[in-house]
């Protein structure tokens, strides 16, 4: 997925919808959870609409059974009610299910005073949203499929690349969130730890210099090898997110993954004029992926072209 930089604008939103621009995520995904809320992305029932599909074209790729609406794909099918079941079940809780995004959006909430905790809530609202489209989109245009666990995976993935963007200092990496997501109900002020997740030391985002643009690259091997991503994140020096990426890959070992998650960010850059034109830094955590990329030689035979490429 690649998106170049959004505005947005909330002054005349409906109220509620106000409560999305939080700048917890990219404001494409956010714009893109306002527009499934009204209605108005994309669906085949749209585009049945509007004649531009028959009947027989129009069903929800996950079920097979019913006119794909945005209400139905990202919330009522009994596909994605899983995986918001899968959500609230972490936390030991239980909804019946809304008739809408939009009723779904005005009783997400969870209680407590753990202000960390309710920032993941509203994220992960969207990111559950968008992570169901894309595999949507992955099934009607690429023909492949990820499994619900390994979608469940990559929305833990996204929440934490969009957490290293909010200025907490939260300690645990998307691995560990995965291993154990009850690690989300960290708290800054007493830094209490729930389950085994391991802490390490937190590492805060640099900004780039002036008139420079920068990539956050970061790949994710799981621990049982079932699952692995690649995903970056581009921001201004004020920090402002330019554009994002993630995606699954075969399971690969990490320190290739990273050279991977290097090499995507460099063939995002190049496509968009507004980020090619710029100073460009790329920020890897694997210190074996920046050696290959910058000698000559080294690197697994397997990785040739990227290393060669970037
Ligand atoms: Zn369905």
């Amino acid at each position: 997925m690649e998106m170049a930089k959004s505005q947005n604008c909330v002054s005349s939103l409906p109220v509620p919808v106000k409560k999305i621009w939080l700048d917890l995520i990219p404001p494409r995904i956010e714009i893109f959870t306002w527009f499934a809320m009204m209605g108005k992305i994309n669906s085949k029932a749209k585009l049945l609409s509007l004649n531009i599909i028959r009947p027989s074209e129009a069903l929800c790729i996950f079920c097979n059974a019913t006119i794909e609406c945005a209400d139905h794909l990202l919330l009522l099918c009994e596909f994605s009610a899983g995986i918001w079941n899968w959500w609230l079940n972490l936390w030991g809780l239980r909804w019946a299910l809304p008739g809408s995004l939009k009723d779904a959006f005005d009783q997400w909430a969870i209680s407590g005073r753990n202000s960390f905790l309710k920032k993941v809530w509203r994220a992960i609202f969207s990111i559950i949203i968008w992570s169901i489209w894309k595999e949507r989109n992955s099934r009607i245009f690429d023909n492949k499929s990820c499994s619900i666990a390994q979608i469940q995976d990559l929305i833990l993935t996204r929440l934490s690349w969009w957490i290293s963007g909010w200025g907490d200092p939260f300690p645990y990496t998307a691995a560990e969130i995965i291993c154990n997501p009850l690690c989300l109900a960290w708290k800054s002020s007493d830094g209490a730890i729930k389950g085994p997740a391991i802490p390490s030391p937190p590492k805060p985002w640099s900004p780039p210099r002036n008139a420079t643009l920068k990539w956050n690259v970061d790949a994710l091997v799981s621990s049982s090898q079932s699952m692995s991503a690649i995903g970056g994140v581009l921001r201004n020096h004020k920090g402002v997110f330019m554009c994002v990426f993630s995606s699954p890959i075969p399971p690969i070992e990490i320190n290739s993954a990273e050279v991977l998650a290097i090499f995507r960010a460099i063939q995002i850059s190049m496509r968009y004029e507004n980020i090619r034109s710029n100073h460009l830094e790329i920020e890897s955590d694997s210190m074996n992926a920046v050696r290959w990329c910058n000698e000559d030689k080294g690197g697994p035979w397997n990785l040739n072209f990227q290393l060669n490429f970037i």
